[in-house]
């Protein structure tokens, strides 16, 4: 783990075009940001089992450039459904986006900063 890392923890995610569910780590450095570092596919039943989902993180959000992005459609980023706050990937194309946990869609809003739930790590 890199010094400046203070705490890590792992979030969930959704594909929009695939709608399986992977797990984004994510880690909080010094200058206080969080960073998405890393992407790996997950089943819901192991997503259950490992808790992902269950502590909350808040503050801002930025993606690591050695972020490798979904790992079923290469999508580099992700948005926070304003519905159910949970995240879908997203590839940077358009203005809307149909949320894939809970079908809610609606226009992307840019936001620097995010409360998603994470896992211990
Ligand atoms: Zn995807
Ligand atoms: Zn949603």
């Amino acid at each position: 783990m890199r010094e400046d890392v203070l705490e890590a923890s792992v979030v969930m995610a959704k594909c929009r075009t695939s709608h399986q569910p992977y797990g984004i780590r994510i880690e909080k450095r010094r200058n206080n940001t969080w960073y998405c570092t890393w992407a790996f596919k997950l089943s819901e039943k192991s997503a259950g089992n490992e808790g992902y989902g269950s502590t909350m993180i808040s503050g801002r959000v930025d993606v690591d450039p050695e972020y490798p992005g979904c790992p079923y459609c290469g999508g580099n980023g992700w948005v926070s459904c304003g519905h159910c706050n949970k995240l879908t990937c997203y590839n940077g194309e358009g203005d809307s986006f149909t949320c894939a946990w809970c079908g809610n869609s609606g226009k992307l809003q840019s936001a620097e900063t995010f409360d998603l739930s994470g896992g211990g790590y």
